[in-house]
């Protein structure tokens, strides 16, 4: 078994509220909202963050897409969100397997906090 958070998410090993399932990714809300709408997009396959994500092409576009197509469904398209890749310590990634942080739903503060 994977000590991996979200490749247990992504095996049903763990429970989540899904939003979103394609072939190559599944989308769902993160456990402690920081917007209206925060969701969390991910590969299923184990990749630790966006570089590694970038040498993956198809993977790349599909978790972009897909964060694009859960916006729309959340009702974002007209008023705008925010995608986020946190990467590494300082930036205060703290899930080793790369997920797209999609935000909206208000107003959204300054991109730093
Ligand atoms: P990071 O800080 O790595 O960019 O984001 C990790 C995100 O995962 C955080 O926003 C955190 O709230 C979310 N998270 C952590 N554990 C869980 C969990 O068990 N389920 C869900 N749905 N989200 C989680
Ligand atoms: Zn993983």
């Amino acid at each position: 078994m994977t000590d991996c958070l979200f490749c247990r998410i992504v095996a049903g090993q763990i429970p989540a509220t899904i939003v979103g399932e394609t072939e190559h990714t599944i989308a769902f809300r993160d456990i402690a909202p920081q917007a209206p709408v925060h969701v969390l997009v991910v590969p299923r396959v184990h990749l630790p963050d966006v570089a590694a994500l970038g040498d993956r092409a198809e993977l790349l576009h599909a978790v972009v897409v897909e964060a694009a197509a859960v916006a729309a469904a959340e009702g974002l398209a007209a008023g705008g969100w925010r995608l986020i890749f946190n990467t590494g310590a300082d930036a205060g990634q703290t899930v080793f397997h790369v997920h797209a942080h999609v935000l909206g739903g208000e107003t959204l503060g300054a991109l730093r906090g």
